[in-house]
């Protein structure tokens, strides 16, 4: 059993926090001008290849197993050894050296795939709508033809399996399935999003090797029901076999990582319970680690790749220990999460911080962040990195899409609590990033972006010390929109919405990079500095593009961003 992911999801992308976005960073544009200057410099590549590799540095190995790997890959990794696959037979592979493991006696090559075909929300928005191939994309197609090299050259029938959250893309480019060799494609039962298959991860790779899948199954009793997709694209037919699972484990079921996780990542919960219908997370229940399962993880990540520092993966952290169907409002469970967090300090680590959480959590309780920053021991030198969903400045569009997001408050009072909130995270050094939805569910008007703007620049100008980065993605059909279309920003892109981009990038460029980035950074002091500069002097770039980008439009989109720049600069 081979298990392996890309370069992109195995990189340490040298400590730099939030560095591993860059993954979705355009590698190659195959459409080129061959007279441009561009061309004559770079040939195809966008972001240069010697500059993605430094930053995107590969992670560490031993005879080619990877000392750390991705969250998820670890799980499937302790399912297959607890439900009684012997550790010799389990390879979790570097992907420079997964020719290594690759041979007649490879029953499946399983790869974990967040965004393969760089469809993700961020990738699309860098891309202009895979234009341009990304990254991710890039890696994720050299490990499986390195893969099919490998399988060809030993004469392997190893089944390739690509599994884990970005494997509905595969529907929207089935050509990739036969051009990787994909023997099938995993998906959840409800909206194609990945499914939690650590809770039987034994009993799925034996069924792919007895051949339990090779075939539809629509009338027999499985767990895993094969689907054989057909699919036409420009006179073409393909083929995939997707095979569907959608038991969700409880909390015993899910198995406890027995190597390191990249990052220091360990898992709390799944679920959410606010369900903002762009989001697929809500449509899982919702389930809470105990204190005694974080802290065993946490240990092994110490104890075998000597981390000292916890990310505690949460899809709301501030919903970690309550019921959403009888809790009112969504009040947080405040014992609960300072339980959570001492006994995450009582390890022994120098550092944690909790991937994602809601502005309204974080301040429907107000002790909560001050009590939580003293547990963790956030300081001017220990900055609490956190990501929350800004979503859009639009009152109309957060009622309309997400207004349990904001429980315990009503949509009308979503700036208050979007300042509120920045507010009090900063006074205890969190700094949160935040992701903006471009073109939610094709549904945004002009007005609706400029009331983004407009809140972004109230913020900067209310309280011009604040700190915050904003990114903003385009959308993406998943969750309760998954019928919806995907938001083309190479062809729908209104003068407001160039506005929402235009702002965002101003905002970080004249805030983030050069105001507070150098000021957060918990690494080394000289690689900080070179990282700010490096920073500082390619963040202008997105700026040009986009002002470029308006002249070829015409009038109104250049006028978009005159305006920006003459009132909410
Ligand atoms: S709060 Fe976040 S994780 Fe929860 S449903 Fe909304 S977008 Fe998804």
């Amino acid at each position: 059993m081979v298990l392996a992911a890309d370069r992109t999801l195995m990189s340490p992308y040298r400590g730099i926090s939030l560095a591993s976005f860059f993954g979705c960073a355009p590698a190659l544009d195959f459409n080129r001008d061959h007279n441009s200057f561009w061309y004559y410099v770079l040939r195809n590549q966008v972001t240069p290849r010697v500059l993605f590799d430094f930053i995107c540095n590969p992670i560490d190995h031993t005879n080619g197993v990877a000392n750390y790997a991705p969250y998820g890959l670890r799980k499937v990794e302790a399912a297959l050894l607890r439900d009684g696959y012997k550790q010799e037979d389990v390879v979790v592979s570097h992907p420079d050296h997964i020719e290594k493991f690759i041979g007649p006696e490879t029953e499946v090559v399983g790869t974990y795939e967040m965004d393969p075909l760089g469809m993700g929300p961020v990738t699309m928005t860098f891309t202009y709508g895979r234009k341009q191939m990304s990254y991710d994309e890039f890696y994720n197609r050299e490990l499986h033809m390195r893969i099919n090299a490998a399988k060809a050259r030993t004469g392997s029938k190893a089944k390739v399996i690509a599994g884990a959250s970005g494997t509905w893309q595969y529907n929207y480019d089935p050509a990739k399935i036969e051009e990787y060799g994909l023997y099938g494609v995993v998906e959840g039962e409800l909206g194609g999003i990945g499914p939690e298959i650590d809770g039987v991860g034994g009993r799925f790779f034996d069924a792919i090797i007895a051949g339990e899948c090779d075939t539809a199954n629509p009338f027999r009793k499985s767990q895993f029901k094969v689907e054989i997709k057909e699919f036409v694209r420009n006179d073409r037919t393909f083929h995939g076999r997707f095979i569907h699972y959608g038991y969700e484990p409880s909390v015993s079921e899910i198995p406890t990582i027995v190597n390191p996780s990249m990052h220091g990542m360990v898992e709390v919960m799944r679920g959410c319970g606010r369900g903002c219908k762009f989001c697929d997370v809500t449509l899982r229940p919702l389930r809470y680690y105990p204190v005694e399962k974080v802290q065993k993880e946490i240990e092994v990540n110490m104890k075998y790749g000597g981390l000292k520092n916890a990310w505690v993966h949460s899809d709301d952290i501030f919903v970690y220990g309550l019921n959403p169907r009888t809790t009112k409002n969504m009040q947080p469970n405040r014992e609960a999460l300072e339980e959570l967090f001492k006994g995450i300090m009582a390890t022994g680590i120098e550092h944690t911080n909790p991937t994602h959480g809601t502005l309204a959590g974080a301040i429907a309780d107000e002790r909560l962040i001050p009590n939580i920053s003293k547990i963790i021991r956030a300081s001017p030198d220990n900055h609490i990195g956190i990501q929350c969903g800004f979503e859009t400045g639009s009152i109309r569009l957060i009622g309309k899409y997400a207004d349990r997001k904001l429980a315990p408050y009503k949509p009308e009072e979503w700036h208050w609590v979007v300042k509120t909130a920045i507010k009090t995270l900063n006074e205890n050094y969190w700094v949160p990033a935040f992701t903006l939805i471009m073109g939610l569910d094709n549904d945004e008007t002009q007005e609706d972006s400029w009331e983004t703007i407009r809140l972004l620049h109230e913020l900067e100008t209310e309280q011009p010390d604040s700190m915050f980065t904003t990114t903003p993605l385009t959308f993406v059909p998943i969750g309760l929109l998954e019928k919806s279309d995907f938001f083309d920003i190479g062809n729908t892109m209104d003068p407001g919405k160039l506005g929402v981009m235009y702002k965002t990038w101003q905002h970080n460029f004249k805030y983030g990079i050069k105001k507070f980035m150098g000021r957060v950074g918990r690494n080394n002091p000289i690689k900080d500095f070179f990282f700010t500069q490096l920073a500082a002097t390619l963040g202008g770039v997105p700026l040009s593009a986009m002002e470029k980008f308006a002249r070829r439009k015409g009038f109104e989109h250049e006028h978009a961003i005159e305006k920006i720049k003459a009132i909410y600069w």
